[in-house]
This record gives C-alpha cells, structure tokens and sequence, in this order.
C-alpha cells in the first residue's frame, strides 16, 4: 500500500495525540486484571493466540493451553512458544504483542533473554497502571459490553450495589435473552433477575424490558448482540402462533429443550421485540457482523447482508455494525449507503487486517457519509495496555488512509484532522449521546 511517508508522519502528528471515544471493550473494570506473573503469559492475552492456535498444526490443545498458565515455568513453554511465534511474529495481532513489548517493558525483540528484563517488570502492573494506560492512551469513554460476564455481581449492578469507573459506559447484552438452545432455566434466570413469576411469552417479554430498563437507569447506553457466533443473523418476522406454542412447551416441561434450529422462530420473534424495545428507550444497538475471535467457527452466517430485512424493518433504531465485517467489505458499504440507521464500527479491524480497515476508510469516505463512521473499539478484555497498542495501530491506520486521500486530492489536510476527529470522537459521542 503505497503513500507519501512525509504526508503521513504529518497527519500522524496531528491525529496522535486526539482525544478517543473507545467503542468496544469488554473491560470488567479491574475484576479480570490478569496475574501478571509469568513472561509468555503476560505477552499472548486476547487475539494473538488465535494466531498461535492457527499455527499450531498438531499440537494438541492441552499443550497449547499451558502458554497461557501463569503456574507453568516459562522454560518449559520456551520451545513450543518459539516455535509458533516465530511462524506468527509478522501477524497484527502479534504487532500488538510486540507494542506492548516496546511500551510497557522498553524491549525491541522477544527472545528467551528479553522474557527475563519482562518478568522484572511485570510487578510494575498495578491497579493504578490499569487506569494511567487508558488515561494517558487519550481514552474518554469506552462503550463497554461486559454485563453478560458478571455473574454473581450481576444482580449488585442491578441493584446499584455494584458501580463501574467513570469512563465505562454499559451495553446491554442480549445474546442470553434469546439464546439459541433454550430451556426453562433460561426463563427462571430472567425471572429471578426481575423478581417475575413468568407464565407466558408476554410475561417474558415483560421482565426482559424491566431487565433493560432497569440497566438504563443505571447508565447503560445501549444494546449489544453478538449472536452471529452462534447462528446465522437473518432474523425473520414470524408468525406469533408459532411461538406461544414452542415458549409454552418449555414453561410447561422443565425437562424440554429447543435445539438450533428448531428454536429459530422463536429467536428471531424475541430479537424483533427487544428491537422494538431499543426503540421504545432510544438505545442504538451494536451487532457483531464479519470475523470471529477465536477459531474454527463459521463467518458465511455473520455477514451484515443477512441484517438487511431487518434493518428495513426497524428503522428508527440506530444500528451499529462491527468488525468492518470482515470480510465482507462491499457488503458493508452498501448497508451504510444505502440505510440511514446504519453506522460501521471498525473495533477489532484494524488488528484483524490493517490493509482492509484503510481500504474501508477510504472506501467509504468516497460512498457514505463521514458522521456514519466509528473509528477504533480495542475490544480487549482488562489488559488495557493491548487496547493502547491496538489504538497506536488504528491510528496509524487512520493515517494511512486519509495520506492516500490528500495525495489523489479528494480532501486537504484540514478535511483529513476532521475527519480523524469525526471518527475517533465526534461521531461515537453523538450516535452513543455521551455528551462529551
Ligand atoms: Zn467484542
């Protein structure tokens, strides 16, 4: 991908340093924070192990899985880890791991040497540290999905007993309000969070919107779905019948189940619901469209193309696509052109393909509107130096493309520092209504 370097360190020096609205993380808020006691462990949290795990052709998964324990001695990791680094170190994943090797530790090059300065300097990790790294990463707010992992402090959240930090700004998940094999306990669950006795669909219904209401009254800025993990995302309007009868067989048998995809009616009858719900509270709602962490899954049902009835149905939700859906650009495109509610969301992209997160930027800087583009989510869980890492990569990124732009002339440099700003801060503060 070519472009004028000396263009580019000077629109770098004038995006580095922009406030960011982070619009994806999955951060509990210190809770998950990591040990921090061996090297390697320290240095393969989040994707980049996906990338080891693809390199991994015959190791069994047992062996794979003693990198990432704390308890295992880093010599004895040492010769497999080498192994699969070396096959991966060239990956952006693993540009993350090398950055936060740079920045968190001052090491250039990862050897079994430099994993001894790293282990010196792992005690340096402290709570504080967790906050300064968002802080100094020039992070405001961060749209947090992470209200689906809180177990037992679930109900404190509820209950306004348990409170996250300022800058983290809550989604509601709803993959567990429809999950795609259900049973009674999926019903009792929602009914024990609300205090409801549940008999219906409609008394389902209704402790769900009670559950939502209840997260927005304690800040919670909108709803997130990532169900295109588990199933195709064409959500299709179905007739009510159909589903009182498949809900009233698993009120009334606390032994019955519904299987994917004989539970695909009923799935798609309560995401429509919980839509019309988001437009009741005025909640934009994210969905996970294109790749998918980890590996082995399937990403023909999670392109944004399946999404398209739906988003013709529920136009007046603010909707959010993820993932530059990955990798379905085109696609992608023609739903931000061609479909007011739909925003595109490059968290993640920038370290699944830096190429194709330029090519989206420019892409669509030439077909849509430049209010519709969110431009970094780290989506990490608490480690926020690789989100740091990560927003160093989508910067770089941002200028990159917006370099190619002034080059060809399509924009000046002043229109590239506002678009920057629109991408990184304006537009996610506006769409989210954060009143920053
Ligand atoms: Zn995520």
């Amino acid at each position: 991908m070519a472009y004028d370097k000396a263009l580019f360190s000077q629109l770098y020096d004038g995006i580095k340093d922009m406030r960011v609205i982070d619009c994806h993380e999955h951060m509990q808020g210190l809770k998950g924070r990591p040990g921090y006691k061996e090297p390697i462990a320290s240095l393969i949290h989040g994707y980049v192990s996906s990338d080891l795990q693809a390199a991994a052709f015959g190791v069994p998964e047992t062996e794979l899985a003693t990198l990432q324990d704390e308890s295992v001695s880093t010599d004895k990791k040492w010769p497999l880890f080498e192994r699969l680094w070396r096959a991966t170190e060239h990956t952006a994943y693993a540009r993350v791991t090398k950055l936060v090797l740079k920045n968190q530790y001052g090491i250039d090059r990862l050897t079994r040497d430099s994993l001894e300065s790293v282990r010196a300097k792992l005690s340096e990790r402290t709570d504080e540290s967790y906050f300064e790294t968002i802080d100094s990463a020039g992070i405001d707010a961060m749209i947090v999905d992470v209200l689906g992992w809180l177990g037992d402090d679930f109900p404190k959240y509820l209950a306004g007993d348990f409170v996250f930090p300022e800058k983290w700004k809550l989604m509601v998940s709803l993959p567990s309000l429809h999950p795609t094999t259900a049973n009674r306990g999926t019903i009792d669950g929602i009914g024990r969070l609300t205090n409801a006795s549940i008999t219906s669909i409609d008394g389902f219904l209704e402790a769900v919107f009670s559950l939502i209401k209840r997260c927005v009254e304690r800040g919670a800025v909108g709803l997130k779905d990532q169900s295109a993990y588990q199933r195709v995302i064409s959500y299709d309007l179905v007739p009510r019948a159909d589903d009182d009868r498949k809900c009233n067989r698993i009120l009334s048998d606390a032994n019955e189940s519904l299987g994917w995809p004989e539970s695909k009616p009923l799935n798609d009858f309560l995401f429509h619901r919980y839509m019309e719900f988001a437009k009741e509270l005025d909640l934009p709602v994210q969905l996970h469209t294109g790749h998918m962490a980890g590996i082995r899954n399937r990403v023909g049902k999670t392109n944004a193309a399946h999404l398209t009835s739906m988003l013709e149905v529920h136009r007046d939700v603010n909707f959010d696509l993820f993932h530059g859906n990955w990798p379905y650009l085109g696609d992608l495109l023609f739903l931000g052109k061609n479909y007011p509610n739909v925003s595109l969301d490059l968290c993640w992209l920038h370290i699944i393909d830096p190429d194709y997160s330029v090519e989206l930027l420019e892409r669509a800087t030439k077909t849509l509107p430049h209010t519709k583009i969110h431009g970094f989510g780290g989506d990490y869980g608490d480690v926020p130096e690789y989100a740091a890492a990560h927003l160093e990569i989508a910067k770089e990124n941002i200028a990159v493309a917006l370099t190619r732009l002034v080059e060809s002339r399509w924009i000046d440099e002043e229109e590239a520092l506002h678009l920057a700003q629109s991408w990184l801060f304006d537009n996610p503060n506006r769409f989210f209504k954060l009143g920053l």
